[in-house]
């Protein structure tokens, strides 16, 4: 298993004499050792994707595209193995990092796709001796920093487009889950990435966003994390007016209409707020039912919580992993206990879980999927991110109302909502303030698609054509034509 940084085509692990030690977080088992590297590491990295990028940028883009595609082709073929390796850095139960493997392929093939339509424009002129020409061109060296939660997708989001546009790029993945960064970069090496498009460094988070924003040859900065961090790169940015791509926090609505199919709604739900433990930035956080099918809607929603199983992502039958870290632990038992003291109502779940574990010793990092009634304004996970396997549902009468609900947060990445009433579906999904509206779909994760957010949550779109957007200028060219 390689260890080490990616910098100009080689693993390397640069002199710092640090490292950065990786755990699992369902029993604390120590599982490798990356370096953490200094400045110095950084700059190599920017210097090797600098190097790269005149070359790369004059590769044909059906070339660019076909490496991406063969690099696609490898993470399916190694899925059980590139799988089994995040859910022992990252917890999430084995199905679901096979999943998590087969959308980030996808990241790389859409991109493929796009870079080879990538068309600029020939616009008519208004004058006869002159002709009106756009075209789109690589911003140059990007970085990349992604979060613990999707260690793979997110980064291959990012590079997938960044590389497909003809950009080189540098990535710093999170201290928790470095592994399977490096194993996707190990991979892209092998599908015949010239050396130096594409670096991966390991280090302090804080060092790599100055070292970074201070060199004015990175022209763009593409981050999934937390809103307070996306503030602070902002800030950074401003120096060398770098482009930039937030992909921060939410705070999702899953409205449940009176004329929903009530199955099918729970279900969404189970689908977008369990997966991951709850630790994804598009769960619901926030669940609103229509009273007068409250009760139901509730009843039946508890008695499939209650259902999923909680333990180590690599056991049998398992639904919800542990929590990354005994902070996110802590979060998530102090969002409950504040909603327990504003008067919520635990119906299922509201305390850890000690799961079976066969002999083995299990970190004490398991919450039991948890449904509480009578959510309030005022309670904190009705502000804050729980990022754990916790819901707060409250009821509503009107559709007035549930909108007002919706739209009650500075955040707007996902929301949700289930109605049979294909009026009442556009009406709301006009009204709602988000990037992302799920209407009868828990599941709204797709390469294909445009991802991302309005208000706090950010700004850019990942996926899709939009995604090249994010690493191409316009260029416009304005030629004299004589007459003949
Ligand atoms: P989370 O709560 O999901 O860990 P963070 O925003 O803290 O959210 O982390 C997301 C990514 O941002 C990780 O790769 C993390 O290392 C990185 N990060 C955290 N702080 C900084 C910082 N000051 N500058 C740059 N990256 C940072």
């Amino acid at each position: 298993m390689q260890t080490g940084n990616l910098i100009g085509g080689e693993f390397v692990k640069p002199a710092s004499g640090k490292s950065i030690t990786v755990f699992n977080p369902a029993d604390d088992q120590p599982l490798a050792e990356v370096p953490d590297v200094g400045e110095d590491g950084i700059a190599r990295a920017i210097d090797a994707a600098s190097k790269a990028f005149p070359g790369w940028s004059a590769t044909p883009a059906i070339e660019r595209a076909e490496i991406l595609r063969r690099w696609a082709g490898l993470m399916l073929r190694d899925a059980e193995r590139l799988a089994s390796r995040m859910t022992a850095e990252q917890g999430k139960r084995l199905a679901e990092a096979e999943g998590e493997i087969r959308y980030a392929a996808s990241f790389l093939t859409d991109a493929a796709a796009h870079a080879e339509t990538l068309l600029g424009h020939q616009v008519p002129s208004p004058k006869r001796d002159m002709r009106i020409t756009a075209i789109r061109q690589p911003v140059g060296v990007c970085a990349a920093i992604t979060p613990w939660n999707f260690p793979s997708a997110m980064l291959a989001r990012k590079l997938g487009p960044a590389l497909a546009s003809g950009c080189t790029m540098l990535a710093k993945p999170a201290h928790q889950t470095p592994l399977s960064a490096i194993a996707m970069a190990e991979l892209g090496v092998v599908a015949g990435l010239p050396d130096g498009v594409f670096n991966l460094v390991t280090c302090d988070a804080k060092l790599f966003s100055e070292t970074v924003f201070a060199d004015s040859r990175v022209r763009k900065v593409s981050f999934t994390g937390s809103t307070p961090v996306g503030r602070l790169l902002m800030k950074l940015a401003s120096e060398n007016l770098v482009r930039l791509s937030l992909e921060l926090g939410g705070h999702a609505p899953f409205v449940i209409f009176e004329d929903a199919d009530l199955d099918a709604a729970a279900d969404g739900l189970i689908a977008s707020k369990f997966r991951n433990a709850g630790q994804t930035c598009i769960c619901p956080n926030r669940l609103y039912i229509h009273a007068s099918v409250y009760d139901e809607a509730m009843d039946r929603l508890r008695q499939k919580i209650e259902k999923l199983k909680v333990g180590p992502g690599d056991a049998e039958g398992v639904k919800i992993g542990p929590l990354i870290s005994d902070d996110a632990m802590e979060k998530v038992e102090r969002h409950v206990a504040d909603a327990k003291q504003h008067g919520a109502e635990v119906l299922c779940g509201g305390e850890r879980a000690k799961p079976q574990a066969n002999g083995r010793t299990l970190a004490d990092r398991f919450y039991t999927p948890t449904l509480l009634s009578g959510l309030k304004p005022a309670m904190a996970m009705a502000k804050e991110e729980t990022f754990g396997p916790v819901i707060g549902a409250a009821s509503f009468d009107t559709e007035a109302e549930a909108i007002g609900l919706a739209n009650s947060s500075p955040y707007g990445l996902a929301s949700y909502y289930y109605t049979r009433d294909h009026s009442r579906a556009i009406r709301v999904a006009e009204a709602i303030r988000a990037g992302i509206v799920g209407v009868n779909n828990g599941g709204v994760s797709t390469a294909q698609a445009p991802f991302g957010g309005v208000g706090l949550s950010g700004f850019g779109r990942e996926g899709g054509p939009w995604a090249l957007d994010e690493y191409t200028d316009v260029k416009y060219i304005s030629t004299g034509v004589a007459e003949g």
